[in-house]
């Protein structure tokens, strides 16, 4: 079987390319071929002989991403991509335009196992970890389709990146490399719905990355009701977990909350908020829960939802509502892939 080439690190790839009995600076040039160039195919990279290149494509891949399927929405140019991987699984991209820059959102697994209660990635159960790879693939598509330099990453699209972690480690450490992209790790934000050992590791690590726990209820109990991984962690450990992260990185923590109208939207749940935030160096942002058809979940109205940010504001906490980005198409996490699966299925019943 062929080898995955662009998953090396910068310094693992020397020592493959070394293996073959060719001299180091061979390795460079071929990791900026496949990390600055984003070359697809061997026979692109025209600085290496024929025969070396012969030699490659007979041990490693390039694995391919393709897009299947691109939605604009026409609010704000925000587009949402459905990618085909090598095995024929689908996972979505969404790629967004801010003030500061380009930021796309990358999906870490083909599915997810969290069975969060509002959310689509998980209706369907975990398919497969993504490689180191084919996270990458998904930001160099993007870019290579939209023409445009990516400076800001997000890591939350289908599935956990934590579940699936040293895959994420190997991603970020290629993707922040010096040698690839270089896209700053201040730019790069990994959400976890607060899988609280891995929270330790990474915080060991010490990257400059921005950590988002995916609080959505602010009491053990509220949590427990919308996010199954609660019950294998309580909510104290979490924000335990948070806390380290922060004291061994000096990276603030971003807290994530859906709001759900009349479920964790209430003034109580604003009390509760505070009073676990308030003691925090850290930052909250709120956003309106996106319906999914499965579920039967309402957003609070505009007016509330920013009652309950003013709220919270006015105690002191760093708060933002997130401005809705793709309103009109397929925005939630996960919609898009089921959606299209949902279509594949149809099609094959008739
Ligand atoms: N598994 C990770 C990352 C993926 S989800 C995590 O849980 O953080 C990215 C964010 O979108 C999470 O905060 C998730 O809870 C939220 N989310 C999922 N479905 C949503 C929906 N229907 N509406 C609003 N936010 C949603």
């Amino acid at each position: 079987m062929k080898k995955d080439i662009c998953a090396y690190t910068y310094e693992q790839l020397q020592t493959e390319i070394q293996a073959l009995g060719e001299q180091r600076f061979r390795a460079k040039q071929i990791y900026e071929w496949l990390h600055v160039r984003l070359a697809e195919d061997f026979s692109e990279m025209t600085n290496l002989s024929k025969e070396l290149r012969g030699r490659l494509n007979e041990q490693y891949e390039i694995l391919p991403v393709v897009m299947l399927e691109k939605q604009e929405s026409r609010l704000d140019g925000t587009c949402k991509f459905l990618f085909r991987l090598h095995d024929g699984h689908v996972v979505e991209s969404v790629w967004m335009r801010y003030d500061y820059g380009i930021s796309v959102c990358i999906s870490s697994q083909v599915g997810c196992r969290m069975g969060c209660r509002f959310c689509a990635s998980g209706i369907g159960g975990l398919e497969r970890n993504l490689s180191p790879s084919e996270m990458l693939g998904q930001v160099y598509r993007l870019q290579k389709l939209m023409g445009e330099r990516i400076s800001n990453v997000v890591v939350m699209g289908t599935g956990e990146p934590l579940d699936n972690y040293d895959n994420l480690l190997t991603f970020l450490k290629i993707l922040s490399g010096e040698h690839g992209l270089h896209i700053s790790q201040r730019s790069i934000t990994v959400s976890t719905c607060g899988i609280v050992p891995k929270m330790y590791e990474l915080a060991k690590e010490h990257l400059q990355i921005t950590l988002a726990l995916s609080l959505h209820g602010a009491t053990q109990e509220k949590r427990k009701r919308l996010m199954p991984v609660a019950n294998a962690w309580e909510l104290e450990e979490v924000l335990a977990a948070c806390d380290d992260y922060f004291r061994e990185t000096g990276r603030r923590i971003t807290f994530e909350y859906s709001l759900i109208h009349g479920v964790n939207d209430t003034p109580e749940d604003a009390r509760e908020l505070i009073r676990i935030l308030k003691p925090r160096n850290c930052h909250l942002n709120l956003i309106p829960v996106n319906a999914v058809k499965e579920y039967h979940l309402k957003q609070p109205d505009r007016k509330n939802a920013r009652n309950f940010k003013n709220h919270l504001e006015k105690y002191g906490i760093n708060v933002t509502l997130r401005r809705e980005l793709g309103a009109d198409i397929d925005g939630a996490c996960g919609q898009l892939r089921r959606s299209f699966l949902h279509t594949q299925t149809e099609e094959a019943d008739l």
